[in-house]
């Protein structure tokens, strides 16, 4: 089953307010098997908004709306949706009784705009609503579905919950929609998909979509069907055949962020990280401990943005800086080893760089980021060059601190199975 969301309300199409219900709304449908082919966002023109139903009820079977049910003049979703389908608009003493309710309840006295949102399409089922006054909507026509919600995020999640939710699940019948993400460190999304294109296009039922998010190449798998086992069956041989092809530059096929991969490496390995930062400002040590029980593996870091400091704090040599320059291999592994000694910690991870848009020189563009790590028996060092922005830039070379870490862990001998069996 397919369906269309529909975003009602003006405020949407200016810079101020972003459609956020449809996100909810599509994780929710998808959850119930049924995919979600187009969103829609009309202002509040009562002929803008019966042509968006009009279209989107000659495509899908189920179409749902947020917004544009509250009591002003601007909310015209009812009226447009009853005119649509030839419904009168019928004062509903049920739901009027309602409304009064909930405004003795708040202590305040009913206005007469608010008599608008008991008007009911005849035909249509009330939803109500126990966070707001405006209730929803749920119309049957030409085994079409409509269902309208009311704006307000929170009364919209609440209604859903409590009686649209149940509604679907029953029209959607054992259609799932099973997914996988794998995410890829380290390579191009051009190079990505050349590599794994002769797998995915093999299998027509799998939908394929290749992203790109800073630091990281997002593979996403999505398959609909009513026989789950044999899609499992399908979308597991896809996985490992792109882990063989793309080898140790995958760090996820469950869609974890690279310091949740990282944390859980760490933690397995009982073993503890420390960082020194320069071009990335905290950055790393921030991705490190968003994680909770992050204390287990963070002890500590620090932003030693000037050389002096750098000196003084993680005892990088003065004359290391003097010829080799604050940016450069030697001194990203000074920073690591230094924290890593300073702190006890088994790994330290230094970084050091030319985030841009200034400072950037013709041996040393701005881009070019050296991340070392150290551990008790030596070091290992990885300088690359970004494109793009400060951001981008200090974001990056955080991504690649961390993929340093995780590869680190490959190579580590397996964690001993604890003594405490
Ligand atoms: P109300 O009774 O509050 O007027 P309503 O159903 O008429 O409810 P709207 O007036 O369209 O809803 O929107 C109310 C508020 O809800 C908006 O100011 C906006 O902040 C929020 N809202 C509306 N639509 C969305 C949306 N699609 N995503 C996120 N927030 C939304
Ligand atoms: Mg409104």
């Amino acid at each position: 089953m397919k369906a269309e969301i529909i975003a009602v309300g003006s405020e949407l199409l200016t810079p101020d307010r972003v459609d956020t219900n449809s996100l909810f709304l599509t994780a929710e449908l998808n959850r119930l098997g049924i995919e979600v082919t187009r969103k829609t966002v009309v202002g509040d023109d009562l002929g803008d908004l019966r042509n968006a139903f009009d279209q989107a009820m000659q495509r899908v079977e189920l179409v749902i709306a947020s917004g544009g049910l509250g009591p002003t003049e601007d909310d015209r979703t009812r009226e447009a949706v009853a005119d649509l389908l030839g419904r009168k608009l019928a004062r509903d003493p049920a739901v009027m009784a309602k409304i009064e309710a909930r405004f003795r309840q708040i202590g305040r006295t009913m206005s007469e705009v608010n008599a608008r949102q008991a008007m009911v399409p005849e035909g249509a089922d009330v939803l109500n609503n126990d966070r707001g006054t405006a209730p929803g909507l749920w119309l049957e026509s030409r085994g079409r579905v409509v269902v309208l919600l009311p704006g307000p995020p929170h009364e919209l999640k609440a209604m859903f919950g409590a009686q649209v939710e149940h509604r679907i699940a029953k029209l959607s019948s054992g259609v799932r929609l099973l997914a996988r993400e794998l995410r890829v460190a380290g390579m191009g999304e051009s190079d990505v998909d050349q590599r794994i294109a002769p797998i995915y296009t093999r299998h027509s039922n799998v939908q394929t979509t290749i992203l790109t998010a800073p630091g990281e190449i997002q593979v996403h798998l999505r398959a609909w069907t009513t026989d789950a086992p044999a899609a499992e069956a399908v979308l597991q041989q896809i996985q490992e055949s792109i882990v063989l092809t793309l080898g140790e530059a995958v760090f996820t096929t469950r869609g974890e962020s690279m310091e949740e991969v990282v944390a859980r490496e760490l933690t397995m390995h009982q073993a503890t990280i420390a960082t020194a930062e320069s071009c990335t400002g905290g950055l790393l040590a921030e991705r490190l401990t968003r994680i909770s029980g992050s204390s287990a593996y963070f002890l500590g870091g620090v932003v030693s943005y000037s050389n002096t400091l750098k000196s003084a704090w993680v005892d990088v040599p003065a004359e290391i800086i003097d010829t080799r320059g604050a940016v450069s291999a030697e001194v990203a592994v000074a920073l690591a080893d230094g924290i890593r000694r300073r702190t006890g910690a088994t790994l330290g991870v230094g970084i050091t760089g030319v985030a841009g848009p200034t400072g950037g020189t013709p041996e040393k563009p701005v881009g070019t980021v050296h991340v070392a790590i150290a551990d008790a028996s030596g070091s290992k060092e990885r300088m690359v060059r970004y494109p793009g922005e400060r951001d981008r830039i200090r974001w990056q070379a955080s991504q690649t601190a961390l993929d340093l870490v995780r590869r680190y862990f490959l190579y580590a001998a397996q964690p001993k199975p604890s003594a405490k069996g």
